[in-house]
């Protein structure tokens, strides 16, 4: 229970650290695993996470238009409307994947 508490603690603090810096550019994580089917995932406040062998460029700008967006949102609104978006009208007509394909790329 200690443990737990402790990781909190971490973790909160990393968060706010987080919180005061939403201007900064985000930090880009390659990583070998992700849900399927996402090539990326913007997870603010913590960064943008690409797979490991996803080596186009428009992933990164797709990724960057997300992380835009949560700057202009602010943290909670952003989570908050993109899951409001996702549970109306799923993944690929939120005006959130909208704009981000739009500006970013994707490629069909
Ligand atoms: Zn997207």
């Amino acid at each position: 229970m200690k443990i737990l508490i402790i990781f909190l603690i971490i973790f909160l603090i990393i968060l706010s650290f987080n919180f005061r810096n939403i201007k900064r550019i985000p930090k880009i994580t390659y990583v070998r695993w992700l849900p399927k089917p996402r090539r990326g995932m913007t997870i603010p406040p913590f960064g943008i996470f690409v797979r490991k062998e996803v080596t186009e460029a428009w992933e990164e700008k797709h990724e960057d238009v997300h992380w835009a967006q949560y700057q202009k949102l602010g943290l909670f609104k952003f989570y908050f409307k993109y899951l409001y978006e996702f549970i109306k009208n799923g993944y690929f007509k939120n005006s959130f994947e909208i704009e981000a394909r739009k500006k970013g790329g994707w490629k069909d």
